[in-house]
């Protein structure tokens, strides 16, 4: 009788054979050095069948939290013995992570770029390789993500909200909070939703800076979906478990009033009552402040770490619980 076993996954012309765990290289572009610049990927591939996983990293140069998440989970070899096959991309923009920016040299963000073109911009291009390499393998992944610029997600999931497969994967994760997010056009998300590849993006933290409770979290979620599809033996660790997301409805930026110097009053994650002050914008000398007072009853899952603002910027994200 034939043994059931997983497939062979061939990234950048080289196989992984079930059984097999190996780093392959998609090879992207040169710096202008002649430096060849490729995404590592690194592909474990086991004999025991089960899904095939993609979790991935710094599709954002500078949103490293999800780096750390990855280097963990490579570093602890939990992969090591994963029933299935996981595709674990530490960092797909390399460009941006070499300069600690979120898009490539150009200014594109490749999170807008996808599913790319072959002889397109270099955003679009990395776009290209990826949907045309990685994600034909996979039956569902999760993308980590921190805040823009100095924005500091409190950790969160956003699912699609028309793939149930992907709301069903946001409740395995169970992070903090989590939310329905509509798919922007030339995200990666929306590429993948468009090739029947659930996907859940996790947001955690901000840019350019380790946060360990997001890490934590982060970590955490993707175990809690490989234990559930059973690629890994159940965590009887206590901190697993006992967790329930929290599911917002309604969400709603609240944005600086007047230029100064902006003081949050809470921590995120707070819940917040209608009309309490939850942050002040001063001027710079302390002569006029204006208060930020909670539009409803729910919960902050934002702030924004910029001291020194302008009239508009973002300040807080807060959602009302389901
Ligand atoms: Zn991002």
């Amino acid at each position: 009788m034939e043994v059931e076993t997983n497939k062979n996954i061939t990234i950048g012309g080289t196989t992984v054979k079930p059984g097999q765990h190996k780093l392959v290289q998609i090879g992207i572009d040169r710096l202008p050095t002649g430096t060849m610049i490729d995404i590592p990927v690194y592909v474990f591939n086991s004999k025991k069948p089960g899904p095939t996983i993609l979790i991935q990293a710094g599709l954002h140069g500078d949103e490293i939290n999800g780096i750390e998440i990855v280097r963990r989970l490579l570093a602890e070899k939990q992969l090591n013995i994963i029933k299935g096959a996981v595709i674990a991309v530490p960092i797909l923009n390399i460009f941006g992570f070499i300069h600690f920016s979120r898009d490539v040299p150009d200014g594109k963000d490749v999170n807008r770029s996808f599913p790319g073109t072959k002889s397109g911009s270099m955003a679009s291009r990395i776009a290209y390789h990826y949907t045309s390499e990685i994600l034909p393998h996979v039956d569902m992944g999760i993308d980590l993500h921190t805040g823009g610029g100095q924005r500091h997600n409190y950790p969160q999931i956003r699912f699609t909200e028309e793939d149930e497969n992907s709301a069903r994967l946001a409740e395995i994760f169970n992070a903090p909070i989590s939310f329905p997010s509509s798919l922007i056009k030339g995200s990666f998300r929306n590429a993948a939703y468009r090739m029947n590849k659930p996907m859940i993006v996790y947001e955690a933290g901000e840019s350019m800076r380790f946060d360990d409770y997001s890490i934590l979290e982060g970590t955490k979620g993707i175990l809690n979906v490989l234990e559930h599809f059973e690629m890994l033996p159940p965590s009887d660790n206590e901190k697993f478990n006992g967790q329930v997301s929290v599911r917002l409805q309604n969400r709603k930026w609240l944005r600086a009033p007047t230029a100064g110097m902006f003081i949050p009053k809470i921590t995120n994650g707070s819940e917040i009552k209608k009309g309490q002050i939850i942050g002040i914008v001063s001027d710079t000398f302390g002569r006029r402040t204006k208060n930020i007072k909670a539009p409803f009853d729910g919960v902050v899952f934002c702030i924004n770490h910029q001291a020194v603002i302008n009239q508009g910027e973002a300040l807080f994200h807060v959602g009302m619980r389901n």
